[in-house]
Parts: structure tokens; sequence; C-alpha cells
């Protein structure tokens, strides 16, 4: 579609991020196949140093779309829809109200998110001090090579994050649902469970053993 002449600056330039935003949106309606749409829009990229933390064998392709979007700091949160120009009423991250909603915060600062990222650390026998986007993303960028077991679960888990934390701000700002934060972990698990159920592991390895109890892998 070509932007009329006398389109606004904020319309012209939502045509123009068109692509960016198209995922997002099937990814909420989930009623077109999205590994389709992926393989479709998938850029040819350059090799970045997160480049293992979307594209893994057994990822999720509706979450791969949502953590490659915020990789990219893409995703449309409501500090950058106020710098598209569109006139949204707040700032504030529909979470917990009282920060702005960028990317940084609501995926690791809010406290909805951190305690979500909390208690999936948990579940893998982690502790780490501290929750930023920047710490976090270093972190996981290092860590989360190989194909152990819990490389693989903190893949799943880290991208289900991303995920789960973007559908909650869209199941309430578009749908009036809230959901908790067990909930959301109880999805997480889930995915997790369903993801590597028949797999064969080292049960005899003592994280490999504790990883099975915490997330129910069978
Ligand atoms: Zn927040």
């Amino acid at each position: 579609m070509e932007a009329p002449k006398n389109a606004s600056w904020s319309f012209k330039y939502l045509l123009k991020i068109r692509p960016e935003i198209t995922p997002i949106l099937v990814g909420l309606v989930q009623e077109v196949s999205t590994s389709y749409i992926w393989d479709k829009l998938r850029p040819p990229a350059p090799k970045v140093p997160w480049h293992h933390m979307v594209w893994f064998s057994g990822r999720i392709s509706k979450h791969s779309i949502i953590v490659w979007m915020a990789l990219l700091n893409r995703l449309p949160t409501r500090v950058r829809l106020l710098r598209m120009g569109l006139a949204i009423e707040t700032d504030k991250c529909l979470l917990c109200g009282e920060e702005a909603e960028n990317r940084d915060h609501l995926f690791f600062e809010c406290q909805f998110a951190r305690d979500l990222w909390g208690s999936i650390l948990n579940l893998c026998c982690i502790s780490r001090e501290g929750c930023s986007w920047e710490s976090e993303l270093a972190w996981a960028t290092l860590l989360f090579k190989g194909k152990s077991l819990i490389v693989v679960v903190l893949k799943l888990a880290w991208s289900g994050h991303i995920y789960g934390i973007w559908n909650e701000k869209n199941g309430r700002l578009f749908e009036n649902r809230v959901r908790s934060n067990d909930e959301l972990l109880g999805d997480i698990k889930e995915t997790i469970r369903i993801r590597l159920l028949g797999k064969v592991f080292n049960r005899l390895d003592l994280v490999n053993n504790a990883l099975c109890a915490n997330w129910g892998i069978a």
C-alpha cells in the first residue's frame, strides 16, 4: 500500500515499519503459521553474538520472532510508540505501572519480569545477583553454548520468558486479561516439558537429574 500524500507522519511511519510489526501482530493473533512467516521474514542477518540464542535446534518459532525483535530492540514498547509519534496516554509499564516501558525495563528490570526470571533461574538451580537486560544478555550469550541439557533448558526458558512477558503485556493491553507469574511459569514449564518429551539424557548426571525433577521432564 502506498501512503496517501496527505497521510500523517505517524501513519507513513507505520507503513514504513510494517514489515517489522507484522510478525508481532501475527504472533498475537496466532492464526497464521508463525514458522511460515518466520521463514519469509528471517533476514540474512550478519552473525551477531547472540545468534545461537535465537536460531537453535528445537526453538519455538513464535518465541523466536519475539526474541529476535527484542534483541534488535524493535518491539513496539510504549516508549518506542511515543517516539514514533503515536498518541498513547502514557509511557508507563503495563505490568507494574511505575517505570517507563522500554525493552530493558519490561523484560528484566520490571518487578513482574524479575520475579518470573528469578523463578526460572531457581528451577535451573542458578543463583545470580542483579538483573538487567545487558547483564542477562551478556551472561546468556556467553554461557548458552553447547548441547548439555542445562543449555537446552536455559535457551528454551529464556525465549519462553521473553515471549511470556510480551504476551502478558499484550493480553493486558488488548484483552483485559491478567495472568499471574505462576501461570506464566506454568506455560514455560509445559512448553519445555513437551519439547523435551522422549529425549534421551544422561540420567546419572546430578544436574540433569535436578533439572528433570524441577521442570517436570519425563
Ligand atoms: Zn514494569
